[in-house]
């Protein structure tokens, strides 16, 4: 059996507060895929650095903590952003957003583009901290092989629409067989390691039978239902009207079912007060992104839905942003929003993109802290040439971590006691070429993007008009 002893830790996170839940000199030990104790080191060792076949890891120079949590990412999306450099005016909202840049950008795809792009994302990913991501994509046989080749530990939550005609599935009920198949196939596999949710992409670009039939699926199999609500003004005012008899879009989803604790909404960026309460008490889940959510001009009323106890897990909704990066801008934002409530703790931030995002996605009696039996899901950074997390002690590390994150780049990642980074270097992934095959598709892309625009084709297939009542 695996065992790894994190010895002389210069700072051991173990819980997300500076009030006893940060270790100095501390030590971490690891049998097989769980922690079994953390502590001081002089105790830790004694206990169990003697045995045979420890590998003992010197964390004298480096920061210990728990593997970040993506509670929401398209992971094999970042191919879209060649469309975004082809825009010549700025976006309108989150459905000009996909038909202008969305869907052209995922009708591209085929089981190999995916598979080469969603290991691009996973390597980003990986070096930026995060050990765990929640994957909303279509192709889910493609999403789960390249998950079980990466070792991360994921929460696949398959896309179902019927907007438009996507490459993977052609209608309602060729996506619901797709999901269920993923259910049975790939659910709780890998000891674990993958979880399989349901996910029809955003509550205005489906039909009410899909939304509805994938909700009976997930209860069907106890997994979660996941999707896109209230993302931007533009969807929120659309929405409202279109189930104003009903007393709004927040409502009606309540009288369908799609509320509770097995839900997560991704944003809530356009959501009040009202809907908020909610969500806390129905014990819908929500993913909170900053970054995409102010490119659209908004910013979710973070301060008022901790208070109103929803769960609240972070995410970048994007590949190549990282956790990081979102913790910078929760700090900011929710001390500029024009609202009553503003500012949070200065942990909040670390908080949310580890216990929060575990809680979010249903894994934290497994994940999210460092504690005895939990998974060991751990990343560390090297202090020695850190210029930007300076100086640190007990009292600022969880702020100067989400204040001077971005761009940190972790020295080891591990997942279930498996290293899949080690002092900078990666265990599985060959990094330069996964970046190469992703820019060789990137080439392609675009060269079949210009063709297209001069033969007239459309990019994609519409099927029906957004915020319909079917
Ligand atoms: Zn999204």
């Amino acid at each position: 059996m695996n065992k790894v002893l994190f010895r002389n830790c210069r700072f051991l996170v173990a819980q997300p507060t500076p009030f006893g839940g940060i270790l100095e000199n501390g030590a971490l030990y690891i049998e097989g895929p769980i922690i079994k104790a953390v502590g001081p080191t002089a105790e830790i060792e004694m206990q169990y650095g003697a045995q045979e076949g420890v590998d003992v890891v010197d964390c004298q120079n480096k920061l210990v903590m728990p593997g970040l949590v993506d509670s929401h990412n398209h992971v094999g999306e970042a191919q879209m952003f060649l469309i975004f450099g082809w825009l010549m005016s700025p976006l309108q909202g989150i459905v000009d957003t996909a038909i202008r840049v969305l869907w052209p950008a995922y009708n591209w795809f085929t089981d190999e583009s995916v598979y080469d792009l969603t290991l691009f994302g996973l390597l980003n990913m990986l070096k930026h901290g995060t050990t765990t991501y929640a994957n909303a994509f279509p192709f889910p046989d493609t999403v789960y092989r390249a998950a079980a080749y990466a070792k991360m530990r994921a929460v696949i939550h398959a896309q179902m629409i019927t907007s438009v005609n996507l490459p993977d599935a052609r209608n309602e009920q060729e996506y619901l067989a797709l999901a269920e198949d993923a259910i049975k196939s790939y659910h709780n596999t890998l000891d674990g390691l993958i979880q399989i949710g349901v996910h029809p992409s955003a509550t205005y670009n489906c039909t009410q039978s899909m939304l509805i039939k994938g909700m009976e699926l997930a209860e069907q199999y106890d997994v979660q239902y996941a999707t896109h609500v209230a993302e931007a003004p533009d969807e929120k005012s659309r929405v409202d009207v279109t189930w104003a008899a009903e007393g709004g879009q927040l409502q009606h989803l309540k009288n369908i079912g799609l509320m509770s604790p097995r839900s997560l909404f991704f944003h809530g960026a356009a959501l009040n007060e009202r809907e908020i309460d909610m969500l806390a008490e129905t014990g819908t889940a929500l993913a909170h992104c900053p970054p995409t959510n102010s490119i659209l001009g908004n910013c979710a009323y973070l301060p008022y839905m901790l208070q109103a106890g929803v769960k609240v897990g972070l995410g970048t909704d994007c590949p190549t942003h990282n956790l990081f990066n979102v913790m910078l801008s929760v700090s900011q934002q929710h001390n500029v929003m024009p609202r009553e409530m503003r500012g949070l703790m200065p942990w909040t931030p670390f908080e949310l993109a580890t216990i929060g995002s575990a809680k979010a996605l249903r894994l934290a009696d497994t994940i999210g802290t460092l504690e005895p039996g939990k998974r060991a899901d751990i990343i560390t950074v090297d202090l020695r040439r850190n210029t930007n997390l300076f100086p640190l002690n007990v009292g600022n590390l969880l702020t100067f971590i989400a204040f001077n994150g971005p761009g940190t780049e972790v020295a080891d990642a591990m997942v279930d006691g498996q290293f899949l980074r080690r002092d900078g270097e990666f265990t599985i992934f060959d990094e330069d070429a996964i970046i190469a095959k992703a820019q060789a598709w990137c080439d392609k892309f675009t060269a079949d993007w210009f063709a297209a625009q001069e033969s007239g084709q459309p990019m994609f297939n519409r099927v029906h008009e957004e915020y319909q009542r079917l």
